[in-house]
Order: structure tokens, then sequence, then C-alpha cells
């Protein structure tokens, strides 16, 4: 163990790591320190579904006050704004898969203030799955590579198999937002019986809500108590909440 630490201490001061997002020294986890100051934060976001609010709003989003989603909170690092869009692209699609440590610490501090408040905290974790068909394509699950060290660092169970995604829609980027809705019914399913348990379900990036929506009601189905999400990163574009 010593010894694995010494080579590690000597290995970083001859190969300092570098901020993930502009290449300086890292001093701050994975980042510089000016680069970790300006990460996108949410400073308030519904309480529901984590759209970033004015300091003034009431708890909830109107998208959500007019109709509560089907998961109960959502809890998100970061707007999907520079750096973090830039850096879920690399992971996703450039398969800088170095980033999925740094990324799953950001969510785990954020998740770990914030479940500090909840009476009743999530007892599981489950990754927002992929179809097998776009699994294949990429060769891994960004959300699963996030939910395995958040779920570990918060010590939940990690239950996989356990939601699939049964339908490969067409990107919902593409789609006019009602139609996202449509597009995304009975993507899901899940034929584990989840009673008494409290979902944790990882995603890295909610930009409609529909698809977060959807996989929360297939998990409810299946006797989950309660749903709450967790992502990385949150567009921030009201009208995008997707939640009418
Ligand atoms: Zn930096
Ligand atoms: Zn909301």
């Amino acid at each position: 163990m010593m010894q694995r630490r010494f080579w590690h201490a000597l290995l970083n001061a001859c190969f300092p790591a570098r901020c993930v997002s502009c290449g300086q020294q890292a001093r701050n986890g994975a980042w510089c320190h000016a680069c970790f100051a300006a990460l996108p934060r949410i400073e308030k976001g519904c309480a529901r579904c984590a759209t970033p609010l004015p300091p003034s709003a009431s708890a909830w989003c109107g998208a959500c006050l007019h109709r509560a989603p089907p998961f109960d909170a959502t809890i998100a690092a970061c707007r999907y704004t520079f750096p973090l869009d830039q850096l879920l692209q690399d992971f996703k699609y450039g398969r800088r898969l170095s980033l999925a440590a740094p990324l799953a610490q950001l969510m785990t501090d954020v998740c770990r203030q914030s479940l500090a408040a909840f009476q009743e905290p999530p007892t599981h974790v489950v990754a927002m799955p992929l179809s097998a068909k776009r699994q294949i394509e990429r060769g891994f699950n960004q959300a699963q590579e996030l939910a395995l060290p958040v779920a570990s660092a918060l010590k939940l169970p990690l239950l996989t198999d356990t939601l699939r995604r049964i339908k490969d829609a067409p990107k919902q980027a593409t789609l006019p937002w009602r139609e996202r809705h449509k597009n995304v019914r009975g993507a899901f399913a899940c034929h584990r019986n989840l009673s008494g348990h409290r979902i944790l379900l990882i995603d890295d990036v909610m930009t409609t809500g529909t698809t977060a929506a959807e996989a929360a009601k297939t998990l409810r189905k299946a006797g989950a108590e309660n749903v709450f999400i967790g992502v990385l990163a949150r567009a921030s574009t009201a009208q995008e909440t997707g939640v009418p």
C-alpha cells in the first residue's frame, strides 16, 4: 500500500495531472482552480426537474406546477453549457473515457449535498439504459460509466439489467418537443419487482425531461416508491423542460 502511494506521488510529481478543461496543472481534483470556480453550477433549480430558475422564483418551475412529472426530484450538477457540453461530447462521442471519474466525482459531490436534505433518500441506483443497438455502436453506456462510481461513493447498490431500453427512438433533439413525448412512449421495460425501492436514476444530461419521465413511469409501474433523477448537466431552456 505504502509502495503504491509512493509511486503514485512520484508519478504525480513527474507528470502532474492536467485540468480536463484547459490543460493547465490541475489543482482541484481534475480541474485547475479557475476552471473549477467557473463550472456552470445551478444556483437555483426547480425542485422537481432542476431547470435553472431565477433566485426569486418559487421552488417549482411553471411546467412542473402545471403538471408534476412522474419523478420526485432532479439533482443536476451543472448547466449544459461550456465546458460541460464539450466534455460530455468528448466523453460520449470521442470515447474519452478518462473523463468518467472526474465527471462522476462532480455528480457525487452534488448528490451528497442534495440527498442530505432528503427525508427518504434513494435506496438503489439505476443507470439510464441505451438500446442494445446503440450500446453496441458506442461500445459503452455513458450513464452506466457515471452511475458505477456514483453508486459506489454513495454506498448504494447499482441495479443492472433492471431497466431496459426496448425502443430505439430517433434523436430527441431533432424533433419538436411535443413530438418527443410520443417518441419515447413505451421505450423502456422493467421486469424486476421494485416494491419498496427508492431509485436514483442516473443519466449524463437532461435536455427535455421526456426520456427521464418515461423511464420514471416504467420504474414506478415496476413498484418503485420514488424515482429521483441525477444528471451531470441540465439544459437551461425553460421551454425545453418537456414537462408540460
Ligand atoms: Zn483549467
Ligand atoms: Zn420543473
